[in-house]
């Protein structure tokens, strides 16, 4: 009897530790794959090079500290048989506004230069490609059909990954200016700039970005981002007061030749960190910012899934406009991302031509082969995507 029942408890036991093992296998399997998918992240999509890119190299190049760090990003150079003006395009200052991401990558695998130099940054924050925001459920990443096939774009965050700098302070101290910001603003490319060798990786990318701009004696940065549809600063050309006549004059013609709203934001002189503030501020570079509107930001919209980001529909938003809250153009047929990269690579080409036009020779730099907004519209953005490793 006694033996019997010593029996049951060793059973009980055994089968009790058992049931343990198993849970704690399954609790080891879900983190292994919880982590896999975390560093995952870390790696995003390579760019194929078109047939127009020179060379390549690394923002660290500009600053050595970078080098080795989540702050280090590719750079794309597009040189002209002649000499001439460079351009800097920037995408993915804020990882989660695509359309300046695709754009910039259009312009790598698209553009040929003639006169003076493109060059290209389509992950500027790598950090933040590196992570989705935190309690948001955006998905990690999109997916766009091309001529061969899909191609993936990764979708970040708006902020330098945490894991990278960490902690934020109570209050962001911007630096040179001395303004203050919440404390995760640090993490802001877009109020990090002109940079600070000595701050944190954000302002050191900035930093780097703003040498970039100087060694290579840059006259003009575009910034490419998108917005908030219930912000009113969205469908613009932000424009520092040196720019003024090179944005007016381009949003002019852009008006008119895509028959779409394009207005004209002033750059705040006492609001410092954003590119077309510091970068204006601190080079000779005339440096503007545009933004297209993304009906995956803001709040009142319905999940945000791969979908909301390539196709832009939204029943939320659609009720939003009937009522006039949104400052774009929305109906039932939705904000596309293909309509939005059709914005900024026409903007970008636009400001590109004016800008020359302005120079004394009138031809300082040429552009050629940026897909254009109707070809974009018509095509699509996967026409003009190439497949990875069959380069032009
Ligand atoms: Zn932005």
């Amino acid at each position: 009897m006694i033996r019997h029942t010593e029996e049951k408890k060793t059973k009980a036991l055994l089968s009790g530790r058992a049931g343990s093992i198993l849970v704690a296998a399954g609790l080891i399997a879900l983190f292994a794959y919880a982590a896999f998918t975390f560093l995952g992240m870390r790696n995003f999509e390579a760019v194929p090079l078109g047939s127009g890119v020179t060379r390549t190299g690394l923002l660290s190049e500009y600053f050595p500290a970078l080098k080795g760090s989540a702050g280090d990003t590719e750079v794309f150079y597009l040189e002209g048989s002649e000499p001439g003006e460079t351009v800097l395009c920037l995408g993915g200052v804020h990882p989660n506004e695509p359309s300046g991401v695709v754009a910039a990558t259009l312009l790598v695998e698209n553009a040929q230069v003639k006169t003076g130099k493109l060059i290209v940054v389509p992950h500027s924050n790598a950090s933040a490609f590196s992570y989705s925001t935190p309690g948001e459920a955006t998905p990690m990443s999109f997916t766009i059909k091309t001529d061969w096939g899909e191609q993936e774009f990764r979708y970040g965050s708006r902020l330098t990954n945490p894991i990278h700098q960490f902690p934020d302070p109570d209050v962001y101290v911007h630096y040179p200016s001395g303004q203050l910001m919440s404390g995760n603003e640090t993490r802001n490319l877009d109020r990090s700039f002109p940079g600070n060798p000595k701050g944190g990786l954000t302002e050191k990318v900035a930093y780097a970005i703003t040498e970039m701009v100087k060694k290579e004696g840059i006259g003009l940065v575009i910034d490419m981002h998108e917005a908030r549809l219930m912000n009113p600063i969205v469908n613009c050309i932000i424009t520092p007061e040196r720019a003024l006549t090179l944005s007016s004059l381009a949003q002019m013609d852009l008006e008119s030749s895509t028959k779409e709203p394009w207005h004209l934001e002033p750059s705040p002189t006492k609001m410092f960190g954003m590119t077309h503030r510091g970068l204006t501020d601190a080079t000779d570079a005339l440096a503007v910012l545009m933004e297209t509107g993304n009906p995956a930001m803001d709040y009142p919209r319905g999940p945000t899934t791969e979908k909301l980001i390539v196709e832009g529909k939204d029943e939320f938003y659609a009720l939003a406009a009937s009522r006039g809250l949104l400052y774009v153009p929305y109906s039932e047929k939705g904000l596309p991302l293909q309509h939005r990269v059709a914005r900024q690579l026409a903007g970008a080409d636009k400001l590109i031509r004016v800008f020359a036009e302005l120079s004394e020779t009138g031809d300082s730099i040429v552009v050629e082969g940026i897909p254009s907004y109707e070809d974009v519209e018509t095509y699509g953005i996967g026409h003009f995507i190439l497949k990875p490793q069959q380069e032009r």
